[in-house]
């Protein structure tokens, strides 16, 4: 087994730990929901993939005089200095978990729980150093749909405490199971981040923490915790900040980060953490743009550029269901940035095609010998939901894996090309054109 450290920094309690081998087991949970929080703040040994590569090894082939590359094909995303030798981590995302209840209803009677949803990718998402996704809806135990305590169901579906659209709540197994697939890290502002209210917040991030799982752009009431997290991997230090369009329940105590509220606390905070000697890029996960719209807004692109402008590396959007653009952003200061406006639905029980198809996004960085963190590529593995039945289960599969389906694939590879592509059996390299033998060399 590979080894990889993992520690989460806080800036303002000074605080690390590292993570060592994955145990045989998952965590125990921690009575009383103890967990990170401003007074206390504590790290929980974490599983990480099995497998899971790490850089230092990845390094060992590249040559000691990097390779430039003259003249590239069109439609390749690429990065002034992409081939720059370094500490390269690889960052893995995907798009929104929303469990609907068809999805719930399938993975609490699976043997493997909400694992079965998303199994066919399992070895993916644990191929990156770091997997980020977007959880919509709390993972609450006993609370109704107003946030009232009620006696918990224990792990089944009862549709009273776990529930499906238009308030989620999922059962607290789904932290686990997000652990043991390799998911490191999630969002938890978004629009039903209070689907179970105040509470129900509070309750997931107990959830959350008891499992290991890193989360950020939420808090619990009366407290101020960062809105942040600082994750380390190799001597990378990444800021992850987190801010939502919305919340769809009042936002009484102000426990979720808003993108677009005055006055604006994203952008401050971000220039904040890029001007933090410690912390060598921030990624910001705005939940935002209008539902089912292939394209994000004036609003949206706005926001974005102000972001990175302010300091931001990299911004990996969702909300709209669908996918949207990704673009480099050169910045004043002469950075080259990336955003994804929106990585689409991981998950879901929704049929049209556009909203079953995703992908992985896997994002390259480089922290260069000069100390500066910068992004060395993008590709993505495309991604569906096949559902099975009426409506009856539901997988995420990867298309170059499953054989298709290929109106699917040709959507997606539209937005992104087909260069961009990583098969999914091939090693996870986010700049192959600093390999001189890389096919598509323009000669
Ligand atoms: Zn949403």
């Amino acid at each position: 087994m590979r080894r990889i450290e993992i520690s989460l920094v806080f800036l303002v309690m000074a605080c690390s730990s590292n993570l060592s081998e994955r145990p045989a087991s998952p965590p125990p949970d921690r009575p009383g929901g103890a967990s990170r929080d401003a007074a206390a703040p504590a790290t929980v040994p974490r599983p990480v993939a099995e497998g899971r590569p790490t850089s230092p090894e990845r390094d060992a082939g590249r040559p000691a005089r990097p390779f430039v590359p003259q003249r590239l094909p069109d439609g390749y995303l690429h990065y002034t200095d992409a081939c720059l030798p370094g500490t390269q981590v690889t960052i893995a995302a995907v798009g929104d978990l929303l469990v609907h209840h068809e999805l719930q209803r399938q993975a609490l009677k699976a043997k493997n729980g909400f694992v079965a949803i998303w199994e066919p990718v399992v070895d993916l998402l644990a191929k990156a150093e770091l997997t980020y996704a977007n959880l919509e809806g709390p993972t609450a135990r006993g609370l109704d749909r107003q946030g009232n305590k009620t006696p918990d169901p224990g792990k089944r579906f009862d549709d009273k405490v776990y529930t499906g659209y238009p308030r989620f709540n999922y059962h607290p197994s789904i932290a686990r199971d997000l652990v043991t697939s390799g998911v490191d890290i999630v969002s938890m502002a978004n629009n039903h981040a209070l689907d179970r209210a105040a509470l129900g917040l509070d309750r997931t991030l107990d959830v959350l923490d008891s499992a290991g799982l890193n989360h950020f752009g939420a808090r619990r009431q009366g407290t101020d915790a960062p809105w942040y997290v600082v994750t380390e991997i190799n001597g990378v230090a990444l800021a992850w900040v987190g801010c939502t369009l919305y919340t769809n329940q009042p936002d009484k105590h102000g426990q979720v980060m808003h993108c677009f509220k005055k006055p604006d606390r994203v952008t401050p905070l971000v220039r904040k953490l890029a001007q933090t000697p410690t912390i060598d890029a921030v990624i910001v996960t705005p939940h935002m743009g209008k539902e089912y719209v292939p394209n994000p807004g004036k609003k949206e692109q706005k926001l974005v550029r102000k972001l990175l402008d302010a300091g931001a590396l990299a911004v990996i959007g969702s909300h709209p269901h669908v996918l949207q653009p990704w673009e480099k952003h050169v910045t004043p200061d002469g950075r080259e940035t990336f955003t994804l406006f929106s990585l689409g639905n991981f998950c879901s029980h929704q049929r049209p095609l556009p909203r079953r198809s995703s992908m992985i996004l896997f994002l390259g960085l480089t922290k260069g010998h000069d100390g500066v963190t910068r992004v060395n590529g993008a590709r993505y593995v495309p991604l569906h939901v096949r559902m099975e039945g009426d409506m009856e289960r539901f997988f995420v599969e990867a298309i170059d894996r499953a054989g298709g389906p290929q109106d699917s694939r040709a959507l997606t590879t539209a937005m992104f090309g087909e260069l961009n592509i990583i098969a999914p059996e091939d090693p996870i390299v986010t700049n192959p054109h600093c390999d001189p033998t890389w096919p598509h060399h323009v000669k």
